[in-house]
């Protein structure tokens, strides 16, 4: 408050005399007294209304005379004034400014009252101030309520988040607090997805069913368009007034006041608040917004944590998958078969029952992968799994170890037929042709199953399996697309195929390879007039090992390239030798399926092989397998074509044993069939070989085909192939694969010998 100042204090309506006048009796207390002029004249003093009375017939001049030196400086403080009439002894003092001109006259009485108007006004202005900081108090209270409110409403939110997963329940009390908090009839939270679209709308002050039958406008239109598209506050206090307002859609309650928020979180908008009608027909007001504002920011924080949280339980789950789940064809895993074994296990101890669990290997996959390549081959794998999952009941379970291997887990059988039968039925299942939608393919695939039991092969997890794995290998060895149990001596075999993969690789380094000849004989004239090249192989550990053992494994394990190579130079270079002693006799070799798919150098062998032995095309025969049929492709059709271009023919070897189809025979650019001496054998005493053969004959015959019979062993066999038309034959009958040297000496430099002669 600012200090008293003499100007307040002073009273300027003062009654104005000049020197010269005599005083009056209407005149107030004191009059001012000037000489020459009341206006502009030079102030000679204050007259009292004493000095009036005292002196009645004293003219002005005679009354101030010795009083006019007690003046008081317009400058001077209230304090001086006060001061100076005591000292003086007066009740008033005149006044003057800087020039000595008169201004006014200050008496205790004018003093006292400023200064009581002074009090006054600050008694007022206290007044005010206090019914200021009450209000502020009440607003103070008021906001700290509010706050309170929104504080505990934030708490029960972040109560309801830990206790509850459920968003629903958290935005529904969440948006009832809030619309109660702001003193709203109706509130409403949407919640959007991150493309925009609403994904669920809590609201309330409405029933369900009058929100249903609100209708809805275009989207983007109308304020609460202008709220999504915008992630802007609204405060209305009438919204239909809003030139960005497009009325209400059908339906819709008619509303006034509008407090819509955002709530977003670093550039995530997570949807809206929208409150409308406050109560009384009042605005929502600057707090409000605060208020609305902090509790979307509360909320957009919830939101992102359990959106984090989905996240973080999303990838866990899928880490659990992945840790139990084989990703490509959605089976079990290995860790999770072998947890399961060691429980289904642990039951059949406590049980005393029986439990089987079978391995499964797909035969030649490898083969399918390189052919078609690795989706394909992932194709097949799902489709397999497919069908191993309907062979089997409930409660057994099929997971994939990887690769190509399966395990299946019965964990209730009752006998080994039983389980024979599930494999039986795998076997047969998985051997029909498998169609690969996306590749738009039919193939043909088998597998080898093996199988262990408990509690005859092991009674662990690890025994079993290793059992059940021993056991494929022997389904494998013996010819694959089959199913064998596990038998004590099959663990022998195992070893024993290991012993060979590794003595195998190093044959051909070691020469340990060679060849053998095998005359092939015109039926009709008895005369040589080819060969067929038999691989060889002795090794010092194993011995003479049989083709039929170490070929599989050589194709197995990749060798049978380099082998096969070899195996067509070797031959070839034998026939350029014994044209240029003048026989010109055409050589057979044998060719697997797997050099015809994998040997990317395999046509410029071929040729390489003509060119050096200076040998017709048409002199070398090559012997494939219908297996190759399985891996029919347009690459390899090709390639059959293209050797057949170089004049080199082809001969249909085993045939009667695989997948025997004549049509296969017209698909491929086949010269010659070779009938399987297991259909030679008992041609005379069983009706049934007779029949087949006779047809085999007949049908190669009409399609223009040689057909040369294999393994013929008596001279009733070669009559009775004679009979029926074959053209050529190989046998023991006629002589045994045996080296070039005695080849040479057996059939070409000296007339043959012995049985063979007869027909000479
Ligand atoms: P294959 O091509 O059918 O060869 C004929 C097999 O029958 C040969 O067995 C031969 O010794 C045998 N054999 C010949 N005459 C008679 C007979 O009168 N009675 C009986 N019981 N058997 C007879 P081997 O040499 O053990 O060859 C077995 C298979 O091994 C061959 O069957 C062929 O598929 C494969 N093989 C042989 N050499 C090669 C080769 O160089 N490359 C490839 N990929 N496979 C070969
Ligand atoms: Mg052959
Ligand atoms: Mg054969």
């Amino acid at each position: 408050m600012k200090s008293l100042k003499l100007a307040d204090c002073l009273l300027t309506e003062v009654p104005r005399r000049l020197d010269s006048e005599r005083p009056e009796g209407t005149e107030g207390r004191f009059v001012a007294v000037f000489s020459d002029s009341v206006r502009n004249g030079r102030f000679c003093g204050l007259a009292s209304l004493t000095d009036r009375a005292t002196h009645p017939g004293w003219i002005y001049a005679d009354l101030v005379e010795h009083r006019v030196a007690h003046v008081l400086s317009f400058t001077d403080s209230v304090s001086h004034a006060m001061r100076e009439m005591d000292r003086w002894d007066e009740d008033a003092l005149p006044v003057l400014d800087r020039e000595g001109g008169f201004v006014g006259l200050v008496t205790r009485t004018s003093i006292l009252r400023a200064l009581l108007q002074q009090e006054s006004r600050l008694v007022r202005e206290t007044h005010r101030l206090n019914r200021e900081i009450l209000h502020d108090k009440e607003q103070l209270a008021s906001w700290t309520f509010r706050l309170a409110n929104l504080h505990e409403a934030s708490r029960t939110l972040l109560r309801v988040l830990s206790h509850t997963s459920l968003e629903a329940d958290l935005l529904q009390h969440g948006i009832e607090a809030l619309t109660q908090l702001l003193q709203a009839r109706y509130g409403a939270i949407g919640i959007l997805d991150e493309q925009g679209g609403l994904l669920n709308f809590h609201h309330t002050g409405m029933t369900d069913q009058q929100v249903a039958g609100i209708g809805t406008f275009p989207e983007g239109r109308g304020l609460l368009g202008v709220v999504i598209r915008e992630d802007a506050v609204l405060r209305l206090p009438e919204l239909s007034k809003d030139p960005r307002s497009a009325g209400f859609p059908p339906g819709h309650p008619v509303m006034h006041s509008l407090l819509a928020v955002p709530i977003s979180r670093g550039g995530r908008g997570y949807g809206r608040i929208y409150l409308c009608e406050k109560w009384e027909g009042k605005e929502f007001t600057e707090e409000d917004e605060l208020l609305a504002k902090s509790f979307a920011n509360s909320l957009s924080l919830v939101l992102e944590n359990a959106r984090e949280m989905r996240e973080m339980q999303k990838a866990q789950q899928h880490l659990d998958y992945l840790a139990h789940f084989d990703l490509l064809t959605g089976l079990p895993n290995r860790g999770l078969i072998e947890d399961r074994l060691c429980q289904v296990l642990a039951n059949s101890q406590r049980h005393g029952r029986k439990m089987a669990l079978m391995f499964i290997d797909l035969d030649n996959f490898k083969g399918i992968n390189d052919t078609y390549g690795h989706a394909a081959g992932d194709a097949l794998l799902k489709a397999l799994a497919t069908v191993l999952s309907g062979v089997l009941r409930e409660g057994d379970t099929v997971a994939r170890l990887g690769g190509d291997e399966f395990i299946i887990l019965l964990p209730e059988v009752d006998s080994v037929q039983d389980v024979a039968t599930v494999a039986k039925k795998i076997v047969v299942a998985v051997r029909e042709p498998i169609r690969l939608p996306e590749f738009d393919h039919e193939t043909c695939v088998t597998v080898s199953v093996g199988i262990s039991m408990f509690p005859d092969d092991g009674n662990t997890p690890e025994s079993l399996m290793s059992r059940a794995d021993v056991a494929m290998y022997h389904a494998k060895s013996v010819g694959k697309n089959a199913f064998r149990f596990f038998t004590t001596s099959q663990n022998v075999v195992v070893q024993q195929r290991l012993r060979l993969e590794i003595h195998l690789r190093q044959a051909l380094a070691r020469g340990e390879l060679f060849l053998e000849y095998q005359p092939q004989i015109d039926i009709r004239s008895g005369r040589v007039v080819g060969f067929e090249a038999l691989l060889r192989w002795t090794n010092e550990e194993l011995g003479g090992v049989a083709p039929l053992e170490f070929i599989p494994v050589a194709e197995e394990t990749g060798v049978i390239i380099p082998i096969g190579a070899w195996v067509l130079h070797t031959a070839c270079r034998q026939a350029r030798e014994w044209r240029r002693q003048g026989h010109a006799l055409k050589v057979a070799v044998n060719v697997s399926a797997w050099q015809i798919h994998h040997d990317a150098e395999f046509f410029n062998t071929l040729k390489q092989c003509l060119t050096e032995s200076g040998m017709p095309g048409d002199a070398l025969e090559l012997e494939i397998t219908e297996s190759l049929m399985v891996q029919k492709t347009e690459t390899t059709l090709g390639l059959l074509e293209r050797i057949k271009g170089l004049g080199v023919r082809f001969a249909m070897d085993d045939f009667g044993t695989g997948y025997s189809s004549l049509s296969y025979l017209k698909q491929l650019p086949l010269d010659v069939v070779k009938i399987d001496r297991a259909f030679i054998r008992d041609i005379v005493h069983d009706q049934n070989d007779a029949a087949i053969v006779s047809a085999i004959l007949a049908m190669t015959r009409h399609l223009g085909l040689t057909v040369v019979a294999e393994g013929v062993e008596t001279q009733e066999q070669v009559d009775f192939l004679k009979d029926h038309g074959c053209q050529e034959v190989q046998g023991y009958y006629y002589g045994p694969s045996i080296s070039a040297s005695d080849f040479a000496v057996s059939w070409l430099n000296s007339p043959p010998s012995g049985k063979n002669a007869a027909e000479m």
